[in-house]
């Protein structure tokens, strides 16, 4: 008989040496690689809960969770069988589908609110809400399913381009919106592991469309858009920034920018792709626009972009937004963008039953094991002398080798990085993988128990003392 299994044997120096011959550098994305840190990659065979298994047959508990998306665990059964269920009634049809609508019906459901009228500040469907008397205001009115993050932002920037007939967008140093073009300027994630300034390959004249800003600096923003006066299409920000290690925004911050780009004519991108239904049930603006006294609603971005949790584990990713802007896509309007795989029925599974399965309980469950880890990390460090901080937004965390929380990029390259591998070789050879790079935030499942939390907390004493002795090279 034959098997289309993958040769699974050999170690993980040889299955990486194998890779590079025929994958550049061995991998398909370069946050995977172990650049930073050093080693071979770990290859892996299976996923389990807080579990993962490499190809020597060793078991880690898992802090990368797919860099987001295992909100429930690895491989939960109803997911899984929502997905092999879709799976035996077509892989995929180029044609439109019941479960695409329902996706975006708890979607859109899901991130609406009832509020008092006029109690949105900065509303630009200010008239529609004196006549239409809305009692329920949504982040989103209308989603396009897309199947990737990259995706994602770079329809939302071409929209909010056709939209406003503008050319230019600004977007804060340390942010990643995914791999196109525009966005790539010291963006965070990989880029910045890798210490790119920019991508090679990206034309002067696009790079030159996209403005960099500092973050947290509303003056920044204030100035770029009296200096570029009827010019600048959008702010697309990161809900929370999560891909320079996290950084959240400071207070007013996300409605500092949306009240700015509305009197300057522009939309608001709010990139909820790391952050959308992880850190809670509406995201990150559900704890940062909705947590007001009297539950007003603080602000409201034009668009939203989301992935990873969204899709389960599977490759899906939406826009959404206004349906005023929305409907400027085509088949209604005038901005191009579409997908052979768009709304591919098992992602849509694996995405709905997700959503549906993310309850109370399991957040609750996510901002336990995030705090205990927190607690732990911080104690484990403090114990060793090494100067840090835990930098957190909502449930997603990340440690900055630096006594000064960091409030931007420049806070972020300035720590001591040196520190950061040692500590993930110490906890990689313990049987803990967090993802391998001092700016990637860490990720907790709902199915991080105690005994899964108990092995990372064992791991930490020896991970804090490499921590201690690293020395820059
Ligand atoms: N936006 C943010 C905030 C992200 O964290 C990412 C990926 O990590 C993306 C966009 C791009 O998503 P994808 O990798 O699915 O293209």
């Amino acid at each position: 008989m034959t098997t289309t299994a993958p040769t699974t044997t050999g170690t993980n120096e040889t299955q990486f040496d194998r890779a590079r011959r025929v994958i550049p550098g061995g991998v398909n994305s370069p946050v995977r690689a172990y650049r930073s840190v050093g080693g071979a990659p770990r290859f892996l065979t299976s996923a389990r809960g807080a579990y993962v298994t490499d190809v020597e047959g060793r078991e880690y508990v898992d802090l990368v969770a797919s860099w987001g998306p295992a909100i429930l665990g690895h491989a939960h059964p109803e997911v899984v069988r929502a997905v092999t269920d879709a799976a035996a009634r077509g892989l995929s049809f180029g044609a439109t589908t019941p479960a695409e609508t329902e996706l975006a019906e708890t979607v859109v459901e899901r991130l609406s609110v009832a509020i008092p009228r006029g109690d949105v500040r900065d509303d630009p469907r200010g008239d529609a809400l004196g006549s239409g008397v809305p009692q329920r205001l949504g982040l989103v009115d209308e989603l396009r399913l897309v199947s990737t993050g990259t995706e994602a932002t770079m329809t939302a920037i071409r929209l909010a381009r056709g939209f406003t007939g503008r050319p230019l967008l600004i977007k804060f140093a340390g942010h990643y919106h995914g791999h196109s073009d525009g966005l790539l300027a010291e963006a965070g994630s990989g880029v910045a592991t890798l210490a790119l300034p920019a991508s090679a390959g990206v034309p002067e004249p696009i790079a030159a469309q996209t403005l960099v800003l500092p973050y947290n600096d509303l003056d920044a923003v204030r100035t770029a858009f009296e200096a570029h006066s009827g010019e600048i299409a959008a702010v697309i920000v990161e809900a929370a920034a999560a891909n320079m290690g996290v950084v959240a925004p400071l207070p007013g911050f996300n409605r500092g920018l949306t009240e700015l780009a509305h009197e300057h004519g522009a939309l608001l991108i709010l990139d909820e792709v790391l952050t959308g239904f992880r850190v809670s049930a509406r995201g990150f603006w559900g704890l940062d626009a909705l947590q007001t006294p009297g539950g007003a609603v603080d602000y409201l971005p034009d668009l939203t972009a989301f992935g990873k949790v969204i899709g389960g584990g599977m490759p899906l990713a939406a826009i959404g937004g206004r349906r005023e802007v929305m409907e400027y896509l085509a088949p209604v309007g005038p901005v191009y963008q579409a997908g052979t795989l768009s709304g591919n029925p098992l992602s849509v599974a694996a995405g709905l039953a997700t959503l549906r399965l993310a309850d109370a309980t399991v957040y609750d469950r996510l901002d336990q094991a995030s705090e205990t880890l927190q607690r732990e990390v911080s104690a484990a460090l403090t114990r060793e002398g090494v100067a840090h901080s835990i930098q957190r937004a909502g449930n997603l965390f990340s440690v900055l080798f630096a006594e000064r929380p960091a409030v931007d990029y420049a806070d972020v390259q300035a720590q001591d990085s040196f520190r950061f591998g040692p500590f993930f070789h110490a906890m990689l050879d313990a049987g803990v993988a967090l993802p391998p790079s001092v700016f990637e935030a860490w990720f907790v499942t709902a199915a991080h128990d105690d005994e899964a939390l108990g092995r990372i907390i064992e791991a930490l004493p020896a991970a804090a003392r490499a921590a201690g002795a690293a020395r820059p090279s």
